[in-house]
């Protein structure tokens, strides 16, 4: 089930190498995306899902300037994006499962393929998870896993569970539709943030089973995953007998897993950065909540995009000060 990241070849983009990559299309890495596909970078955005990030399952905004009224949070990501893209940047829907930040050009591993780039920029957020339950680390690989793209055709006419209450997961699960005889979708809430179609397509499938409002306990299993065990709405604890179980469980903790420890991390698990968002590898800058030192808010995530992009432009055009060409 483990990726093998030194052979696999740029490919999903046509071996494409970009000016700059951005992980991540939330207000920080769409802002960033504006500034940078404005300044005639070459400019991809990779994201998993306008409806996994902070802004995009925020259900009304009142507080951004120059939108008065409220908005809903996944329509002011929208407008950003289609800015970017008026400019010319790239965006496609992938999660970066890992990185190589020190060969050049930088490479990001997603689920649809290898992304090049000469700079990066983590845009993240955080919405991580911090804790596991029982049995998940010593059972990953081994029916526990957080990709169904790449592992579900391990797991053909076998049932599986889903944990989570995202757009990721219902993508995911009907994705494992295709290979699973089951698909127990265990919701830790009461609703799911995701468009109504894929909701609906989701809960009318005939192979899902819906758990509303339980929490994963632990993962049962010796050498593999066996089943697992989850609290229900009432307060009692049931079993499910399943092969394997994709996690999609979101927090408050920076993202940061897919870099495999490649930049230093601090006591709370946040990017460390200079005042211009640079890492601790030139050209690979992070904005956004996937900091620690920084407001939570959406313009403050916009603002720090948009200095990383200016960063990003001076450090690939050789130049010593922070300057955009307005003239464009
Ligand atoms: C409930 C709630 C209400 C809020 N209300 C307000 C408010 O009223 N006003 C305000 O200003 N702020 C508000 N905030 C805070 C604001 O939403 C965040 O500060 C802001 O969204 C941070 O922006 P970001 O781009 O850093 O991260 P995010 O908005 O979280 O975006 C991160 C993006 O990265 C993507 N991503 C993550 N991992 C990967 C990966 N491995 N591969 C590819 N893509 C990935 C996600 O899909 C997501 O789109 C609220 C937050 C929450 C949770």
């Amino acid at each position: 089930m483990d990726f093998d990241f030194q052979i696999t070849p740029p490919a999903a983009d046509g071996e494409e190498i970009y000016d700059v990559a951005i992980i991540g299309g939330g207000p920080a890495g769409a802002t960033a995306a504006i500034y940078t596909a404005r300044a005639n970078l070459k400019t991809l955005v990779i994201d998993k899902g306008i409806a996994n990030g902070a802004l995009g399952i925020t259900s009304k905004i009142a507080n951004y300037p120059g939108i008065p009224g409220e908005i809903s949070g996944e329509e002011l990501v929208r407008r950003m994006r289609q800015q970017a893209e008026s400019f010319g940047a790239k965006f496609v829907q992938d999660r970066i499962q890992a990185t190589d930040l020190h060969s050049d050009p930088k490479l990001l591993f997603g689920n649809a393929g290898t992304y090049a780039a000469k700079t990066v920029i983590i845009a993240t957020g955080s919405m991580g998870r911090g804790n596991r339950v029982p049995g998940e680390d010593r059972l990953l690989g081994r029916g526990v896993s957080y990709c169904a793209t790449c592992d579900a055709a391990f797991f053909r006419d076998q049932e599986v569970a889903v944990v989570g209450s995202s757009e990721e997961a219902v993508e995911e699960a009907l994705f494992l539709t295709q290979f699973a005889s089951r698909v127990h979708f265990l919701c830790p809430k009461k609703e799911i943030h995701a468009s109504p179609e894929l909701v609906e397509e989701l809960t009318a499938h005939p192979k899902v089973v819906m758990y509303w409002g339980v929490a994963l306990r632990e993962v049962l299993g010796e050498q593999r995953v066996e089943a697992i065990r989850y609290r229900t709405p009432i307060g009692t604890e049931e079993t499910l007998p399943v092969a394997g179980v994709f996690i999609y469980l979101q927090g408050a903790h920076p993202i940061t897993d897919f870099l495999g420890g490649q930049l230093p991390l601090s006591e709370g698990g946040c990017l460390m950065v200079d005042s211009e968002y640079q890492t601790a590898i030139p050209g690979v800058y992070a904005v956004g909540d996937v900091l620690c030192n920084h407001v939570k808010q959406a313009v403050v995530a916009a603002a720090e995009g948009a200095i990383a992009a200016m960063a990003v432009e001076k450090h690939l055009r050789g130049r010593k000060k922070l300057v955009v060409d307005w003239s464009k």
